[in-house]
């Protein structure tokens, strides 16, 4: 269920609180697996929407404008971030990237899931303006050999491409402790269960559901009425 009725419990506890949107974030070195495992998170739970960057990186083949992100030209990209209109923006291999705000900000207003493909200068920029919105995971490969040969045989990028991303995975690993989780993607199948259960309990965390208070007022008023007529 989305949207601003979703309750958790069932049986009938018409009371139990709402729940606020999470900002799930994933990063990852280029060819850990991190799209693919996104993907599935996508296809597999409704409640959860991606968050469709900008950049200005040229379009790979199989990309699609507005489904894998916004392709703009510098000009495009500046005039959104002089507006003040992105979230978080970098540069990542020589191209922009940025989280457009106003989608997120209405997904977690109306209780529903974010999911984000940033890298880490991102996810530290979320962590100082939402950080208890924010549930943070990194995907390491389960080795180097494993990082280069996923690089080669998405063979959409050049080798001198395919070398800077092998460069940049280097600072990025080194940023894996200001992460919540972290995960080795050695099986898909199985690190992407991992993704799940992290994703479920995360959702059921305290302060993620903001009518608790009114729930436990509710309890303890009854318990009162019911302890003062016992006496
Ligand atoms: P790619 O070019 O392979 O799609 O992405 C390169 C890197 O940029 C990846 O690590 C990806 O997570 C990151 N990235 C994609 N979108 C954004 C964004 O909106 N913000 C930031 N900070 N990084 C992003």
């Amino acid at each position: 269920m989305t949207g601003t009725n979703r309750t958790q419990g069932g049986e009938g506890h018409a009371r139990l609180p709402e729940r606020r949107g999470i900002m799930f974030v994933i990063s990852s070195p280029s060819g850990a697996g991190k799209s693919a495992l996104s993907r599935l998170l996508l296809q597999a739970d409704p409640d959860i929407r991606l968050s469709v960057s900008v950049t200005t990186r040229p379009r790979r083949p199989s990309e699609v404008d507005g489904v894998h992100y916004h392709f703009l030209s510098v000009q495009g990209f500046n005039a959104l971030k002089d507006r003040g209109d992105l979230l978080e923006w970098a540069e990542v291999h020589g191209n922009f990237y940025a989280t457009p705000r106003g989608p997120v900000e209405l997904a977690l207003a109306e209780g529903r899931d974010v999911l984000f493909d940033i890298d880490v200068q991102g996810t530290l920029q979320l962590y100082e303006k939402m950080r208890a919105d924010v549930v943070s995971i990194f995907i390491l490969p389960p080795s180097i050999a494993e990082l280069e040969r996923r690089l080669h045989r998405r063979a959409e990028d050049e080798d001198a491409v395919i070398l800077r991303r092998l460069k940049t995975a280097e600072t990025e690993i080194a940023h894996w402790d200001d992460y919540d989780y972290v995960l080795v993607n050695e099986d898909i199948e199985k690190c992407f269960g991992e993704l799940k259960k992290i994703l479920a309990v995360e959702r059921m965390r305290r302060h993620r559901q903001p009518k608790l208070p009114e729930t436990i007022a509710h309890l303890m008023t009854d318990l009162a009425e019911v302890v003062r007529r016992g006496k």
